[in-house]
Parts: structure tokens; C-alpha cells; sequence
């Protein structure tokens, strides 16, 4: 009987070690992921800069393929609304022939504004990753998505700081040097990078 219950106890501890591993497993894995698609986002932001805009950068992932990226395109495209997350939304949305992409994902350097975050309510966007916050113009960090959020009838879930680090030094790194070739900024961001 005693080395039954031994046999019996050792078995279910080994199982449940096993499922632990599994989670720790799982987790580790879609971190690693979740890392790979920022990586890429920052790629965009790098493009962005080099175009002379406001490095930001975003990509979409569905079922873990990129089904849409964009780099901050409002002075060369002479459009407002040309933030790096609607240029990766509707390259999405054109690529996968529908205005709603349920279940995807959105990875962006910065921390969305209230009109970005609100064109992926409208398009479905399961879960935000973002990287540096933006303390003037991002939607959480403002203050403004506790006076809004009545209005989204849809949850986006959210992880804030996925490689902040880097983008946050290509956002100063920009300002530095907008500012040292005696151009003024005026988006906003400049004071929380500018510095
Ligand atoms: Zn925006």
C-alpha cells in the first residue's frame, strides 16, 4: 500500500511538472515571438527616419505571419491620418481583402494616439503590443483612455514597454537632431524626446 501512494504521488508530481514546463515552454515561446515582431516594427520606424519622418514603426501579424507593416508616413504622403498604425491597417486590410482583421495583432514602437488606437477598435485588432510610452499623446499614458474607453465596443488587450528602450533612443536621436539642424517640431512628441 505505502509504495503505491509512493509510486501513485511521484507519478503526479512528475505530471504536473511536466504541464509547468509546458506553460513555461509556451510562454518563453510566444515572448521570443512577440520580441521577433517588435524587431521588425523598429525596422519600419528606421525606415520611417530615414524618409524624415517621426521614426514610428508598426506591423500586423495574423496566425503568426506579418500580413501588414508600415513606418510614420504623414509629411511624404501629405496625410494627418498617415501614422505608422493606419499605414500598417490598411495595407492589412488591402492585402487580406477585408476591413476587419480579427485576431491580429498590432506592434507598434510608440504608444498609439486616440485616433490610431481607435482605427484598431473599428478594425478588430486582438492585442497591442507597444514599445516606448508617450506621455503627451498616447492614449493610456494621457490619461484620455479612461474618459473614451465608454464608447469602444470592442477589448483590445494590451502589453506596454516590448522593446521601449530602442525606440524611445531613435525618438530622442531624432529630436537631437531635428533640433541641432534648427528645425522646429511641433507633433507634440518633442517633449517628451526632445529633451
Ligand atoms: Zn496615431
Amino acid at each position: 500500500m505505502d509504495r503505491a501512494f509512493d509510486y501513485g504521488s511521484k507519478g503526479w508530481g512528475f505530471e504536473s511538472l511536466q504541464v509547468r514546463f509546458f506553460y513555461i515552454q509556451a510562454a518563453n515561446t510566444m515572448e521570443k515571438n512577440a520580441v521577433h515582431f517588435m524587431k521588425k516594427a523598429l525596422a519600419q520606424a528606421v525606415t520611417a527616419e530615414k524618409r524624415g519622418e517621426v521614426p514610428v514603426g508598426a506591423v500586423l501579424v495574423r496566425d503568426g505571419r506579418v500580413i501588414g507593416r508600415g513606418g510614420n508616413a504623414p509629411i511624404g504622403d501629405s496625410d494627418p491620418s498617415a501614422h505608422a498604425e493606419i499605414v500598417a491597417l490598411r495595407r492589412a486590410g488591402k492585402k487580406i481583402g477585408e476591413y476587419r482583421l480579427n485576431g491580429a495583432d498590432l506592434y507598434v514602437t510608440l504608444e498609439p494616439c486616440l485616433m490610431c488606437y481607435g482605427a484598431m477598435v473599428q478594425a478588430r485588432i486582438a492585442k497591442l503590443y507597444y514599445g516606448a510610452d508617450d506621455a503627451k499623446n498616447g492614449i493610456f499614458s494621457s490619461g484620455v483612455f479612461d474618459n473614451v474607453q465608454h464608447v469602444f465596443n470592442h477589448r483590445i488587450a494590451v502589453e506596454a514597454g516590448l522593446l521601449a528602450e530602442p525606440a524611445a533612443a531613435m525618438l530622442s536621436g531624432f529630436f537631437k537632431a531635428r533640433r541641432g539642424a534648427g528645425a522646429v517640431e511641433r507633433d507634440g512628441l518633442e517633449n517628451r524626446y526632445g529633451e
